[in-house]
């Protein structure tokens, strides 16, 4: 299933909730809305200590005091946002039932906005967008809560400026920008994002008391181009990976991710690596400060890269192995990037397989 949390703002009266409904009105059946406030917990509260409280300004600066407050003691609001989101994400009837959710937080505090996409951004799958609803002309209520509201660099600004029927197409096209926002990257690792192929043949070379160049490496298979023995080679890779923290990344391979990352694309790595290396891959991942997502394909069992390619709906796949691409490019919709690497000139560019230098950030933007 996918998820999106959209935090969503606005002035009082700016037409959030009536936003909601139109865009719960266009989903089809197996897609679900969920919406959430902790103001309402505040307003909970509230309804403890006044009664039969009127909704005028000074009653919406209480809430946003006392708001501010439960910020204060205990980042309380986020937390009960996190647990919501949670709760939504592990129903059994949502994950069973439907193919999308559609979570929107009601926030109106940039600082707190802020806390927000960073938190769901680590903590969740989802994809996370911020939007924005303005209409011009309305009297904004005199609390630091509704004052702020336009400090914020939202990833959508809808303008509730005409009818009922502008403002649901509205609506239909947020919906498909945020579909559009949702496309995964598959990002193998070794010679993709870290160099590995120069150091295996250096330790091959040491075990032999030769000098091999990178060059007759003309396809992946070394052991054959370098007429060794395959344990040799394998060892060789093992003894590289597991000293995966001092593998360098490839100049701009970092920014190409945090580019990607920072448009809302879901980077997930496919590294043809072997589960067990689990602990250290991750470790060299956590270096980017990003959240991903990450499978092992290792060829002898289980999954193809191709495979996981189709699982997940991945629409790229970044990649220096020929023998993969050409999988890929047969048995998925996938358009692949090809790092230009000596062992993959076999491979014929087409249509869906572009071949790449390094940085590949160049091709993306
Ligand atoms: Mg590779």
């Amino acid at each position: 299933m996918k998820s999106y949390v959209i935090i969503i703002n606005g002035s009082a009266n700016a037409g959030k909730d009536t936003f909601v409904e139109l865009f719960e009105n266009i989903c089809s059946n197996n897609e679900v809305v969920y919406e959430f406030s902790t103001i309402n917990k505040v307003k909970k509260a509230v309804r403890e200590l006044v009664h039969n409280p009127i909704k005028n300004d000074k009653y919406r600066k209480l809430l946003s005091d006392i708001k501010k407050l439960w910020v204060e003691y205990n980042e309380g609001p986020c937390w009960a946002t996190f647990e919501y989101i949670e709760h939504v994400l592990q129903a059994e009837n949502v994950v069973t039932n439907y193919n999308s959710a559609f979570i929107f937080i009601h926030c109106r505090e940039p600082e707190e906005i802020k806390k927000l996409v960073s938190h769901v951004n680590y903590r969740f799958e989802s994809v996370c967008k911020t939007l924005l609803i303005h209409k011009p002309n309305i009297a904004i209520p005199n609390n630091d809560s509704d004052k702020n509201v336009e400090d914020y660099n939202y990833d959508f600004i809808i303008d509730n400026i005409g009818t009922i029927e502008d403002l649901k197409e509205c609506a239909v096209e947020f919906k498909t920008k945020l579909h559009q926002s949702n496309i995964s990257f598959g990002i193998d690792i070794d010679d993709c994002i870290v160099t590995t192929i120069p150091s295996i043949i250096s330790l091959i070379g040491r075990f032999y008391n030769e000098v091999f160049s990178v060059h007759r490496i003309k396809r992946y298979d070394i052991y054959k181009c370098l007429h060794i023995d395959k344990e040799v080679e394998r060892a060789a890779i093992e003894l590289v990976i597991e000293d995966s923290d001092n593998l360098k990344f490839i100049d701009g391979a970092v920014e190409t991710i945090l580019w990607l990352a920072s448009k809302g694309t879901r980077i997930h790595f496919i590294t043809g690596r072997d589960e067990r290396f689990k602990n250290v891959t991750c470790k060299l991942l956590n270096k980017l400060g990003i959240f991903y997502s990450l499978s092992f394909c290792n060829g002898e069992e289980g999954k193809t890269k191709a495979d996981v390619i189709n699982e997940y709906d991945i629409k790229f796949l970044v990649e220096d192995r020929g023998s993969i691409v050409e999988d890929v490019y047969r048995n998925t919709r996938a358009s692949c990037f090809l790092f230009d690497k000596p062992w993959n000139q076999h491979v014929r560019a087409n249509s869906g397989i572009l071949r790449v230098g390094e940085p590949i950030l160049v091709f993306l933007e």
